[in-house]
C-alpha cells in the first residue's frame, strides 16, 4: 500500500523509494518529481521486515547534506515545497531522463571487489597491483560502473567501453569524470570526520536543457560503504555504517531461498544506531 498525498500521483516504487508526478501535470519543461525514501531495508535484492524506523528520513537528510556541499549539478528544486506529512523524507526534484548506468566508484578493496581481486587481480576489468589485502586502499580511486537493472534482476558489472555502446563517449566520459570528482571531494570531507569512503555508487541523469546533474540518493549508508577511520587503522576493517549488519545476521539465518526470515528487533535497533551515528558523525 503506497501513502495518499494530495495533489500527487504514485508511478512508482523501487525497492526503498516511492516516486510521485504532480496530479495537474502541465507540460513545462521543468518537470517535477517527488521522491519519498521509505523505511524499508533491502539485502541480497530482498526487502526485508520489518522496516528501520526513520531510515528514510536519515538518508534524506544526508543526501540533502551532500547534494549542498558538492560541486556539481544536482536534481534538487529550490524552493523544495513538501506534502507535510512525508517532508523529512522525501525530496523535491527535477524529473530527469536517467542514464542506465550506476556509477560506482572504489577508493579501497572490499567486498565484492575483494572476492573478484583474489581470484583476477583485478576489480571489474581494472588491473591492480598484486599483494593488496581485504580493506586496503588502492592507489587511486577506481571507476566500476555497472548497468542498471529492471526493478527485480540484478544490476551487472560492465566495462567502461559497453557504457559507451550506451551513453556514447561523450555522456561516457562525462559521467566518469564527474563520478571520480565527486568521490574525491567527498572523501576529503569523510576524512575531516574520520570517516573513510570505501566506495560509493551515484546516478545521474539529464534535464531537458541537456545539463546531466547529480540525481537519486547521494553518498547514503544505502549506496555507499563508510569505515571509521580509526578502527581501519587499528586493523578493525569488519564494520560499515551501512547495513552490514543486516547482511551478517541474514547470512547466519537464511540460505538464500524463498523469502528471508524477520529481522529480530536487536538487528533492527543496531542497524538504526549506525545510520543514526554516521550522520551525526559527519555534521557534528
Ligand atoms: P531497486 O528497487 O532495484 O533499488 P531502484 O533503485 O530503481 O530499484 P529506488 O532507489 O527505490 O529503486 O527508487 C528510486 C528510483 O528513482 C530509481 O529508479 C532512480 O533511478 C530514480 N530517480 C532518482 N532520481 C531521479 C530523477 N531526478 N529523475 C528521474 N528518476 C530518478
Ligand atoms: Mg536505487
Amino acid at each position: 500500500m503506497t501513502l495518499e498525498l494530495a495533489g500527487w500521483q504514485h508511478t512508482y516504487s523501487g525497492k526503498v523509494r516511492d516516486l510521485y508526478r504532480p496530479t495537474d501535470g502541465d507540460d513545462d519543461d521543468d518537470d517535477v518529481m517527488l521522491v519519498v525514501a521509505s523505511d524499508r531495508v533491502s539485502a541480497y535484492d530482498h526487502v526485508l521486515e520489518p522496516g528501520i524506523p526513520g531510515k528514510g528520513a536519515l538518508l534524506t537528510t544526508l543526501s540533502r547534506w551532500w547534494f549542498d556541499r558538492l560541486p556539481v549539478a544536482n536534481h534538487l528544486v529550490e524552493p523544495q515545497s513538501l506534502p507535510t506529512e512525508v517532508a523529512d523524507r522525501a525530496m523535491l526534484v527535477r524529473a530527469l531522463e536517467m542514464f542506465p548506468v550506476e556509477c560506482v566508484v572504489r577508493g579501497y578493496l572490499s567486498g565484492s571487489g575483494w572476492v573478484e581481486y583474489q581470484k583476477s587481480r583485478s576489480v571489474c576489468g581494472v588491473a591492480l597491483p598484486e599483494g593488496l589485502k581485504d580493506g586496503d586502499r588502492l592507489p587511486e580511486p577506481i571507476y566500476t560502473p555497472a548497468f542498471k537493472a529492471e526493478l527485480g534482476e540484478h544490476d551487472e558489472n560492465i566495462s567502461y567501453e559497453r557504457t559507451i555502446e550506451i551513453v556514447g563517449p561523450d555522456v561516457a566520459a562525462e559521467l566518469r569524470r564527474l563520478s571520480l570528482e565527486i568521490f574525491t571531494a567527498a572523501s576529503t570531507i569523510a576524512e575531516a570526520h574520520g570517516l573513510i569512503l570505501a566506495d560509493t555508487k551515484f546516478e545521474f541523469g539529464r534535464d531537458a536543457g541537456g545539463t546531466i546533474r547529480l540525481a537519486d540518493e547521494v553518498l547514503t549508508s544505502d549506496s555507499s560503504r563508510y569505515w571509521d577511520e580509526e578502527a581501519w587503522l587499528s586493523g578493525h576493517r569488519g564494520q560499515s555504517f551501512d547495513k552490514q549488519i543486516v547482511r551478517d545476521w541474514l547470512k547466519g539465518h537464511w540460505d538464500g531461498n524463498g523469502t528471508p526470515p524477520q529481522l529480530p528487533a536487536e538487528i533492527v535497533e543496531r542497524t538504526s544506531a549506525r545510520y543514526a551515528e554516521l550522520l551525526d558523525r559527519l555534521t557534528d
